[in-house]
């Protein structure tokens, strides 16, 4: 090609800009959000609990706790699981800093494991190898929404004695050997910002199959406070009683999110079906691409496609990972980069972390880049990113 690169003053791809991840709003959805407006309630009503039964259901667990972001669920499913100060919980470095945070807001340790290579999810052998006797959880995270082999992970927690809190933020509908994840893990937590499968604007949600749980994770999201008599220490009294039972949080989430949460399921497996078929297109596209790598999913793992992410042969390119990004960008093509590895971040490395933790992740994070995936998204817009990809690489080829 010798189309002129945007970044060196040529005419970009596309006119307009394509992001590389956005929600899905239809007239229906809109309607469902002005009747609770029209109603009683606006924050915890019957919305929540339809929405709670209806990610349950969907996700085949018993109970589901739906709490204001993706980022509470997983601090509420930390507490749930008892994790406090002198305990150490094992997850990967590529994923949001949110999935090792919920570690210290309990004042306990993250430890990360390495990923492996191919699928780019946590190592099950590395898990194991961090194990110590003060490790209490595993948080492993399906990336990218490829399911993490949960048969193994537990069967290690079953050896060792941990919990298991799945971050599925990225995985709602994917499923393992054939069943959806949400009930394998101890806990499970999905998240609902306008990138994810469906959104509430801000929300999240922790599954369960155990009502010991739940029943911590529902204390929780309101303070610590409950009124249920089964739960009160001090049980003879009037009906206006209540008591906080522990230090909890106000991570309620409104009756008017919830209403968009229900109405957007409906259309969750259009979504998902819409997001294969993209990246099925990416892939035929792009695999015969010298110096690409497109992404690789294990037989277990029928992944519903949070992100589609290519690694670039760097040695094959006279330019390196940030001018290739820089050109794709001015092509505009919305590019992005998941994740910076948690423990490169300042607040980490002021920590204790050291580069060097995790090669895998690390040789990972410096050829990677993701490429646009959301429903919405034409095959247009596919062959606009694919026409950049084949652009700049051409261009910076050796
Ligand atoms: C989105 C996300 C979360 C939760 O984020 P919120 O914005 O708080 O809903 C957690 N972990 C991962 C890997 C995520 O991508």
């Amino acid at each position: 090609m010798s189309d002129k690169l945007a970044i060196l003053g040529g005419k970009p791809v596309r006119d307009e800009f394509l992001p590389y991840g956005k929600q899905c709003i239809d007239e229906e959805d809109i309607e469902s959000v002005v009747k609770v407006l029209k109603g009683d309630y606006l924050t915890t009503g019957p919305n929540v609990r339809e929405f709670e039964e209806k990610v349950a259901q969907y996700v085949g667990a018993k109970y589901a706790v739906a709490v204001s972001n993706g980022t509470a669920a997983l601090h509420a499913a930390c507490f749930a699981a008892g994790i406090q100060e002198g305990d150490e919980v094992i997850t990967t470095p590529i994923t949001f800093a949110a999935s090792a945070n919920c570690v210290l807001y309990q004042g306990a340790k993250p430890v990360f494991a390495d990923i492996d290579p191919k699928t780019y999810n946590i190592d099950v052998k590395d898990i194991e190898r961090k194990i110590t006797d003060k490790t209490k959880a595993i948080i492993p995270v399906d990336f990218t929404g490829q399911a993490v082999d949960l048969d193994k992970i537990m069967e290690l927690a079953d050896r060792y004695n941990l919990t298991v809190i799945e971050d599925a933020a990225h995985a709602l509908g994917t499923e393992y050997k054939g069943k959806k994840i949400g009930s394998i893990a101890h806990m499970t937590e999905f998240s609902f910002h306008p990138v994810k499968h469906i959104t509430t604007g801000e929300g999240g949600i922790v599954t369960t199959n155990d009502e010991e749980l739940y029943k911590k994770l529902s204390l929780f999201r309101t303070h610590g406070i409950t009124r249920d008599k089964e739960l009160l220490v001090n049980k003879e009294q009037g009906s206006w009683y209540y008591e906080q039972l522990d230090l909890g949080y106000n991570y309620r989430i409104t009756d008017i999110q919830c209403a968009l949460g229900t109405s957007q399921l409906e259309k969750i497996q259009k979504f998902i079906d819409r997001r294969r078929e993209l990246v099925r297109k990416y892939n035929e596209q792009l695999s015969d691409i010298d110096g690409v790598i497109t992404p690789y999913e294990e037989v277990y793992s029928n992944s519903s496609w949070h992100l589609y992410i290519i690694q670039l042969e760097l040695e094959k390119f006279k330019a390196g990972r940030k001018e290739i990004f820089e050109a794709l960008k001015a092509e505009n093509i919305g590019v992005n980069v998941h994740y910076v590895p948690v423990y490169y971040h300042p607040y980490y490395q002021k920590l204790g972390y050291k580069k060097g933790l995790c090669p895998n992740a690390e040789k990972l994070y410096e050829c990677m880049i993701t490429l646009p995936l959301f429903p919405k998204m034409n095959d247009r817009d596919l062959d606009d990113v694919v026409k950049a990809v084949n652009k700049v690489l051409s261009y910076y080829r050796k």
